[in-house]
């Protein structure tokens, strides 16, 4: 199974737009890219929302019956671990091992010292084609990294092959991410992370680092462009060299995770791509969740209604609400809208205050960040919220489509003119 050079990571919180996401995707299609659509949904949306793993294959399934769509498509086991992985396994064909927390947990003396010996070639000044420094490799670094690192790729391995038995080698695409912890991984250590997946035959197609900066929730990138534009062409020539070195598979590619909404990294990772002929996975957020509260607030009358609960509720709610979601959230309470004046305002006031158009007057990122953890709220509702999203299933469904294609697909993919 091979998931193509350029793909999309779309969540949809509540299972209603598949749909629309799909139309985005094709659209985009049409323009000569090849965009390959993932569904994502993690264990911890699943929780909240009270949804299971088949709703999102369920949802996969019809969009692309009703849609005529003819490509490859998968459904994604999202930050899965061995204590979570279970109910996904018949229902997902992407699978997401989350090794974050291992990160740093102890290995065997052992498996240090022979991790340490077969990299002894790699000991001195390491050249990685167009990388102009070459990498420092010493042993004291070597070691930092095995201590680091060794017990996550371990873990990654674990569940690696408890999904091969399960499913059949072959039969799935598997991601290793490490992106929801506090410091980046350097390009070098990234390096020998794929050496240690590698090692461990764990067959890695899509690696999600954590990158320097904040991806926050939903809102643009925030931290030094020219260092993350940097490292982020470091990140793909070193996974260039680590599939000839390593034998790692071919199609190995970053994805960039919380990749929704990060419009001024946008061009940055096109250009490196295009120079470098290089694919992407791209997840987004719960971009789509935001999206259905515009559509509501849009809808006007109890649409309009709906979205002002949820605000009033998420907003009284702020700290529990947030507390899952401290890493990736920056919200300035002192910022963010008392209930009173949210409640007075028009359809076009609460659209353009949540909608990401960063130059609009209106637009209040404390705001969208808020709304943005508080799906739990809506999933409260139960059906008033879901037999509203099918009532405005038409205005709802053109946010959703217009925000993917408008404000994602086109600038990452279809303005640069990616070629798949
Ligand atoms: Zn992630």
């Amino acid at each position: 199974m091979n998931l193509g050079k350029y793909s999309i990571g779309i969540g949809d919180r509540f299972s209603h737009q598949g749909k629309a996401q799909l139309r985005a995707i094709m659209k985009a299609n049409k323009s000569g890219v090849n965009i390959t659509p993932v569904w994502n949904k993690s264990n911890r949306e699943h929780i909240y929302v009270k949804s299971k793993p088949e709703d999102v294959r369920q949802e996969a399934d019809n969009a692309v019956k009703d849609l005529n769509f003819k490509g490859q498509y998968f459904v994604d086991a999202d930050h899965i671990n061995l204590d979570t992985v279970e109910p996904f396994v018949e229902s997902s064909d992407f699978f997401t091992l989350d090794v974050a927390s291992f990160i740093g947990k102890k290995s065997d003396e052992k498996d240090v010292n022979a991790f340490l010996s077969s990299c002894e070639k790699y000991l001195g000044k390491l050249d990685i084609p167009g990388i102009q420094e070459p990498l420092e490799v010493t042993k004291e670094l070597l070691t930092e990294i095995a201590n680091k690192f060794l017990a996550a790729t371990q873990q990654a391995s674990e569940i690696y092959e408890y999904l091969k038995e399960k499913k059949g080698e072959g039969n799935f695409i598997t991601e290793v991410s490490m992106d929801e912890v506090e410091s980046p991984q350097t390009p070098i250590e990234m390096l020998f992370i794929l050496k240690m997946l590698a090692d461990k035959a764990v067959p890695v197609q899509t690696i999600a680092p954590k990158f320097t900066g904040r991806f926050n929730k939903g809102v643009d990138y925030v931290g030094n462009l020219d260092q993350f534009a940097r490292e982020f062409e470091e990140d793909v020539l070193v996974i260039d060299f680590a599939i000839k070195e390593f034998g790692l598979p071919q199609e190995l590619k970053l994805s960039v995770h919380s990749g929704s909404d990060k419009f001024s990294i946008y061009p940055i990772m096109t250009n490196i791509l295009k120079k470098h002929n290089k694919g992407l996975h791209l997840k987004t957020a719960g971009t789509t969740w935001l999206e259905e509260v515009i559509g509501l607030a849009k809808a006007g009358g109890d649409g309009l209604d709906a979205a002002k609960k949820i605000y009033s509720n998420s907003y009284n709610r702020k700290d529990e609400l947030c507390a899952p979601y401290v890493d990736v959230i920056d919200i300035d309470i002192e910022k963010l809208p008392s209930v009173d004046e949210v409640n007075k305002w028009s359809s076009e006031k609460f659209v353009n205050t949540l909608r990401h158009i960063p130059d609009h007057p209106d637009y209040n990122l404390n705001f969208r960040q808020l709304i943005h953890v508080a799906y739990a709220v809506a999933a409260e509702m139960d059906t008033e919220y879901t037999n509203l999203l099918k009532k405005h299933e038409e205005v709802i469904g053109q946010c959703v489509e217009e925000n993917i294609y408008e404000r994602h697909l086109k600038e990452l993919f279809v303005k640069s003119k990616l070629i798949s």
